[in-house]
């Protein structure tokens, strides 16, 4: 299975190497042709103002806006959440609007610039997620079907999903946690080879090749 991994700027190695540890060719994406055959994406941290410049730069802005709308899975950590988001609050506009959430960026000031949390989030099971925070954005608003994940203990929502993405504030790739990456490449799993009846075909010229086999 191939995902990609945005790679314009910020942390994406260590996305590979847990996408690696997990089975999965990890291609660092960094032009449209690298996009080719990936059945799930990962928008790692970074600085979200620098990634949007790079994105339109290399032409990756509608190629990955027309991969979201395709349905294939995408998670995004961090500047990743900021870049899926439909509104930025007192910020720019948004870059790839397909989770129905309003972020805020840097939200947890400057004395906690830097933290870390345990959380519950129950669809990845019973052990609490070691969670860094690393300039991270917040969840102000959540509407439409958006599934809340994950919260501070003070209510703060830092983990979400939507259809085919999920999102979180924290660095899930940064404390060895891989659960949300394993997520990620079950729902790719199930992209790569729709079940019986979804209504997705296979390509033409795949069945084809079925046909002859
Ligand atoms: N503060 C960054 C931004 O607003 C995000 C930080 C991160 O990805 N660790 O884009």
């Amino acid at each position: 299975m191939r995902i990609g991994v945005l790679a314009v700027q910020g942390a994406f190695i260590e996305h590979q190497s847990l996408l690696h540890g997990l089975g999965a060719e990890a291609v660092a994406v960094r032009l449209p042709e690298h996009l080719a055959g990936v059945s799930g994406l990962v928008l790692p941290g970074g600085e979200s103002t620098t990634m949007r410049k790079l994105i339109d730069r290399w032409g990756l802005g509608d190629p990955i806006r027309e991969l979201l709308a395709r349905g294939v899975p995408v998670l995004g950590t961090c500047a990743g959440m900021i870049l899926l988001a439909r509104e930025i609050v007192d910020g720019d506009e948004p870059v790839f609007p397909s989770l129905d959430i309003a972020v805020k960026r840097n939200a947890f000031g400057r004395q906690l610039d830097s933290f870390e949390a345990d959380l519950a989030v129950p669809v990845l099971g019973d052990t609490p997620v070691h969670a860094i925070f690393i300039r991270a954005p917040v969840v102000e608003r959540v509407e439409g079907s958006v599934d809340v994940l994950g919260r501070l203990e003070d209510g703060s929502v830092v983990a979400v999903r939507q259809r085919n993405v999920i999102a979180t504030a924290f660095h899930p790739e940064l404390s060895g946690e891989v659960r949300f990456h394993r997520l990620l490449t079950t729902m790719a799993g199930a992209y790569a080879e729709p079940a019986e009846g979804s209504g997705r075909r296979p390509h033409p010229t795949r069945r084809g090749l079925e046909r002859t086999a």
